[in-house]
């Protein structure tokens, strides 16, 4: 670690977080980073030199433990805080996830309207130019080095870097698996399968694609364009994420394939961060077509897999209110199929999710608590049940907020399994 002061800035080159993914109530960083710090802002970068994380100073700056996230996307992520049981109970995590986009959040007030954010986010265009300018006085060397490549990454090159990920994927990626907040969001997106088998009414991330595995050279492709793009990052990563909507259903094969070479090309195994972990989605029909040959294929994979599956509800009424063709039977089965799998493979943790939202028909909830209440005689050792708030597209009223977390916490109370809410992340 280096430590340099330039023009009024306190900059540390090669500082080294956590290795290991945690739930903590304070702010904890990971992998290595550098760090540039103002006095209106104190950012943090990439191996890369891209802006990571930003956090503003001063007394102005909502809460010390309250920060911004940049993802690869190109999405600012607000960390909120507040009372952390609450939090924990809610989430799973200590902090809040607060979009600047449109999404299923719950809570009214919004971190981007607010002008001490803002000006956190607009003090940084201005910092980086003024980095150019000093790049004169920062000699040779690794101050030189690090100082030259923020200055390739302003705020028009980060938008570059964004679009040439979705160009690679072949498309914006509008939904993340829940669990992935295990590690962070920090995952390295490869696309697998086109598409999903339902199209469901309800849904808000579906794409217009009929269900379509992409082919070997078309993975292979995308995991050389990531391992340039993400360059000398990738030792910062150690976690895969499979897309979009349902990659179990491209089968064990495809799945395996596409595991492998990620680890090998994107060099997981020899990642910063400990334990390497593999993310995708599932359906009731892919989960419960998938023979143990798929889950040993899995389960031979140098990751701990979770798999998330979409299940919304477990009464007739409730799926055909939206538009989810799949019968209530099934979706019992597949919860089934679930705790099996979770009981069988060691490094496999099948999660679900379920809709919620104070507009569906009365039998959806008791439907859930029933279906998992039932065939849980005991605290389950692995996966959860994520709730998805169901909102309109208009923000909760207050009312309606308190009635639908009063609804949550009943469910969470008779259901022998970790439940927590789902609040939709793109990336
Ligand atoms: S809920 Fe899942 S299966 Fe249904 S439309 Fe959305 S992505 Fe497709």
């Amino acid at each position: 670690m280096e430590q340099h002061r330039l023009g009024g800035l306190d900059i540390v080159i090669g500082r080294w977080g956590s290795r290991e993914y945690a739930k903590v109530s304070y702010p904890l960083r990971y992998g290595c980073f550098s760090e540039i710090v103002s006095p209106e802002i104190a950012c943090q970068f990439n191996l890369n030199g891209e802006l990571k994380f930003l956090q503003g100073r001063g007394r102005d700056w909502p809460h010390p433990a309250e920060w911004l996230k940049r993802s690869p996307g190109g999405d600012w992520i607000y960390y909120s805080g507040g009372e952390y049981r609450e939090i924990f109970g809610l989430f799973g995590e200590y902090y809040v996830p607060r979009l600047s986009y449109r999404s299923n959040c719950i809570f009214r007030n919004d971190p981007f309207q607010d002008d001490r954010v803002n000006s956190a986010l607009q003090a940084w265009g201005p910092l980086c130019e003024g980095l150019t300018d000093l790049l004169p006085s920062a000699g040779t060397g690794p101050l030189r080095d690090f100082v030259e490549s923020v200055c390739e990454h302003d705020p028009a090159a980060l938008a570059r870097r964004a679009r040439r990920l979705h160009a690679l994927l072949g498309g914006r990626l509008s939904v993340l698996p829940p669990d992935t907040r295990h590690v962070d969001y920090d995952v390295i997106p490869v696309v697998v399968a086109d598409g999903c088998l339902y199209h469901c009414t309800f849904c808000a991330v579906k794409s217009a694609r009929a269900f379509r595995p992409r082919s070997r050279d078309d993975i292979q492709a995308q995991i050389e364009g990531l391992r340039e793009l993400y360059a000398r990052d990738v030792a910062n990563y150690n976690s895969l994420f499979l897309g979009c909507h349902d990659a179990l259903a491209a089968g064990g094969e495809k799945i395996a394939f596409a595991a492998a070479r990620a680890h090998e090309v994107l060099e997981m195994g020899a990642s910063y961060m400990k334990g390497a972990r593999l993310f995708l989605f599932g359906s009731v029909d892919s989960l419960l077509s998938s023979g143990e040959d798929v889950f040993e294929a899995i389960r031979r994979l140098p990751f701990y897999t979770h798999i998330n599956v979409g299940l919304e509800s477990a009464d007739s009424e409730t799926l055909e209110a939206l538009g989810k063709p799949v019968s209530a039977g099934r979706v019992a089965r597949a919860f089934e199929r679930m705790l099996e799998i979770n009981r069988s493979y060691p490094n496999i943790e099948v999660s679900a999710n379920f809709v919620c939202g104070m507009r569906l028909p009365p039998g959806h909830l008791p439907s859930v608590v029933s279906l998992a209440g039932e065939r849980l005689n005991r605290q389950a050792e692995k996966g959860a049940l994520y709730l998805s708030p169901l909102l309109d597209g208009t923000p909760l009223q207050a009312s309606e907020k308190r009635k639908l977390l009063q609804a949550f916490r009943e469910v969470k109370m008779r259901i022998r399994m970790p439940v927590y809410l789902y609040l939709i992340q793109r990336l």
